[in-house]
């Protein structure tokens, strides 16, 4: 990373601490290595992120249901996914002198990056967070963190297909919790040992597969292109043979441009029949679609969407990112000043509007800002604030990417109409405060 970007970086992570989205964990112990909190603002933004997603699939798209599975499964389940094996394991290498351990393809010329000592022959890595079950801690009571959302989804395929009465081609979809024993977790919240997924299986017949695999590298992209992100820091890299994970047949990853280079923010994977057919092989139990119409029987393959939460907000919370030098909302002090403006998509934005008072010491107008603000904070999140000049009022809501502001002044108390600020064009419109709510519902909601 040059130093202009490792700079934008630590701007972010600081707006991120300092407004309430993004906190380092256990911070008063010292932290806690590349563990992350979501604060106020962070939590509805990647709540929004989960949301949007969710009622992508199941609301825009046939056929496809939700589901919410243990983290601890049976530790069969992992030796059936390949996990245990050495297809979920990295190449660490270690340092002959301060012994820091790394992900081989992150280290060049066999030099420590750390103290450029020799690094000693490559061994493997198994990503899984193993624990315990029961008081007991023996071999018997071993089991994992789960390290991807997908195979509650395959452990549970009979019983959503029964129960749901599905056709194919369906999906089921999952949000949750995942672990991963990282060897080299970083750039703030990209690579985390624990990290939330957003990952939707499709079942389809083998001979679609194909076919579905293209559409949904499609749907995929279109998303985050649609939800705001800019079309140019987006790319689609098709993995040659060698990338390929153990059980895909085909994969696609969706990357962005980040600060610190291209990474991928999302896979979407052919996984062929490798999943029903070895949970069926492992278990006993035939996991395979039976045709009413064609009468034949037969392993779908699946066409996997996966994407991270975190991975999400980070992308979201970064491409929003714009700074203007010499102030856009043109009060006197932020003339001289960088003023920080998230243009986050409405429906993405942690706040959605913001109700001020022109004058904090003037009780009419006070009480009229909140009561409005009472009203609008039943529908959206919303914001109250009567400090500072509202020049200082407006810089707040653009630096956490608020998208509307409303003002409460004196002809507000005469005409029952309140000025409506719009966080890009800076343009203020005049509403009647009895369509303020439609107004907004119509520009920021999930609805
Ligand atoms: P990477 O190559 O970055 O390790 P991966 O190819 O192993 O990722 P997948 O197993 O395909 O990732 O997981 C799907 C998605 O889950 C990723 O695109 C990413 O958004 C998210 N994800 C995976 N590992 C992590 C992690 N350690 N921290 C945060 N998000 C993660």
């Amino acid at each position: 990373m040059n130093e202009e970007n490792r700079d934008l970086m630590d701007k972010i992570i600081s707006l991120a601490k300092r407004r309430g989205f993004i906190f380092p964990s256990s911070e008063i112990y010292g932290g806690f290595s590349s563990s992350y909190d979501y604060g106020p603002l962070g939590v509805e933004l990647k709540n929004n992120i989960k949301r949007l997603w969710w009622k992508e699939m199941l609301n825009y798209h046939d056929n496809i249901v939700g589901i919410d599975s243990a983290i601890l499964m049976s530790p069969k389940v992992w030796q059936a996914s390949g996990h245990l094996s050495a297809g979920f394991a990295d190449s660490l290498v270690e340092c002959s002198k301060c012994h820091h351990r790394f992900r081989e393809d992150v280290v060049q010329n066999n030099r420590c990056p750390d103290c450029g000592g020799e690094l000693m022959p490559p061994r493997k890595f198994n990503l899984m967070m193993k624990t315990f079950v029961g008081p007991v801690e023996d071999e018997a009571s071993i089991t994992y963190l789960r390290a991807e959302t997908c195979q509650g989804i395959y452990l549970n395929y009979e019983n959503v297909l029964n129960s749901m009465r599905l056709k194919i081609p369906f999906g089921i979809a999952q949000i949750g919790k995942s672990f991963r024993n990282e060897i080299n977790p970083g750039n703030f919240t990209y690579r985390t040992r624990e990290f939330e997924q957003m990952e939707m299986q499709f079942f389809v017949r083998p001979e679609e597969a194909e076919k579905w695999f293209q559409y949904w590298v499609e749907q995929r992209l279109n998303w985050y292109i649609n939800l705001g992100i800019k079309k140019e820091n987006l790319r689609i890299h098709q993995q040659t043979k060698d990338e390929l994970a153990h059980y895909a047949r085909a994969a696609c990853d969706i990357e962005y441009k980040f600060p610190f280079g291209w990474k991928e923010i999302e896979g979407i994977h052919n996984r062929g029949d490798w999943d029903l057919s070895n949970h069926s092989r492992y278990s006993g139990h035939e996991l395979v679609y039976f045709d009413e119409k064609t009468k034949e029987k037969f392993t779908p393959y699946i066409i996997e969407t996966s994407a991270g939460a975190d991975r999400g907000a980070l992308v979201f919370l970064i491409d929003a990112y714009e700074e203007v030098k010499g102030g856009r909302t043109q009060t006197t002090e932020a003339k001289k000043e960088v003023e920080i403006v998230l243009k986050f998509h409405p429906l993405v934005a942690p706040i959605k509007v913001a109700v001020f008072p022109l004058l904090k010491n003037k009780e009419e107008l006070v009480n009229l800002a909140k009561e409005i603000y009472q009203n609008l904070k039943k529908h959206f999140m919303a914001q109250y604030d009567e400090i500072d000049s509202i020049g200082r009022r407006y810089r707040r809501q653009d630096e956490i990417g608020t998208p509307y502001c409303v003002t409460v002044d004196f002809q507000s108390l005469e005409d029952k109409t309140v000025t409506v600020r719009d966080r890009d064009s800076l343009k203020q419109e005049r509403v009647p405060i009895d369509n303020l709510t439609s107004y907004l519902k119509e520009r920021v909601n999930f609805e």
